[in-house]
């Protein structure tokens, strides 16, 4: 599943194609895939785009009149940038119609994925409660010290909820408590000032340089040209035998998901 680096690689790439430019028309080739929202009261399109932005996992694009589409790639959701064609193609769920004859293919072969098109002041309606943002400046010891507190789950399972931190998922926990240092199964309000400290540089850290590398492409992520990112050639527990310093990597199953960690750098 896409995470934050790869939906911010993806606003990075629609940010040069999209921003200034008109949206055509939302068509919808899979029931339930487009939302309109039922506040609406006419057919928003043709509408210029604004505004793209990222709220945890979310791609939020402000039209003119007021309106956004919410886009969430949830398994395997793809968003293709290229010249027009007629036909749907393989497991094109919808299309965002632009002008200048092109068009973005909104492709999903799980089909968990969704559109949704809202008045911008109905957005809040159709997130869940989100957590904190990485690179916002909330994202600090004190906040994050205040979420953990009473959560005896492990730390992993509780980094990973999005009601805590929003936009992080299963490879850059691990990839997180690695750098952190931190044992994924230890329980999360006994984590120390200091590690929660680690723990926030290390997110912004590991976020950050995978963004540079356009996201991991580990299954179905791609990015806008459908080339994937290179952010897998980096990872340093996630899939991987040996850690950097060559011990042997161990595999646990938290909440239906494989942790990857290292029993002596993590603890
Ligand atoms: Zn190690």
């Amino acid at each position: 599943m896409p995470e934050l680096p790869e939906v911010q690689s993806i606003i990075n790439d629609l940010e040069k194609v999209l921003k200034g430019k008109i949206i055509q028309s939302v068509d919808c080739y899979y029931p339930g895939t487009v939302i309109a929202d039922e506040l609406l009261k006419a057919n928003p399109f043709p509408a210029r785009v604004w505004e793209i932005k990222r709220r945890g996992k979310y791609i939020i694009i402000k039209l003119e009149k007021d309106n956004a589409l919410i886009i969430h790639l949830r398994m395997t959701g793809k968003l293709i940038y290229d010249n027009f064609c007629s036909e749907p193609i393989k497991y094109e769920r919808a299309r965002i119609i632009l002008e200048e004859g092109k068009v973005l293919h909104f492709m999903d072969i799980r089909t968990f994925g969704k559109i949704v098109i809202c008045g911008q002041k109905n957005i809040d309606n159709y997130l869940p409660p989100l957590g904190l943002e990485p690179f916002s400046d909330n994202f600090t010891a004190k906040a994050l010290k205040e979420k953990l507190k009473g959560k005896k789950a492990p730390v992993k399972i509780v980094l990973m909820d999005q009601r805590i931190i929003a936009g992080l998922g299963n490879i850059y926990v691990c990839e997180i408590l690695f750098r952190a240092g931190i044992n994924p199964a230890k329980p999360a309000h006994k984590i120390h000032q200091k590690k929660i400290v680690e723990i926030i540089q290390q997110t912004r850290e590991v976020l950050t340089e995978a963004i540079n590398k356009g996201g991991t492409s580990i299954s179905d992520y791609r990015r806008i040209d459908d080339k994937p990112g290179s952010f897998q050639n980096f990872l340093q527990v996630y899939k991987k035998q040996l850690c950097p310093l060559g011990h042997n990597i161990l595999r646990l199953k938290q909440g239906g998901r494989s942790t990857f960690y290292c029993p002596i750098c993590q603890k």
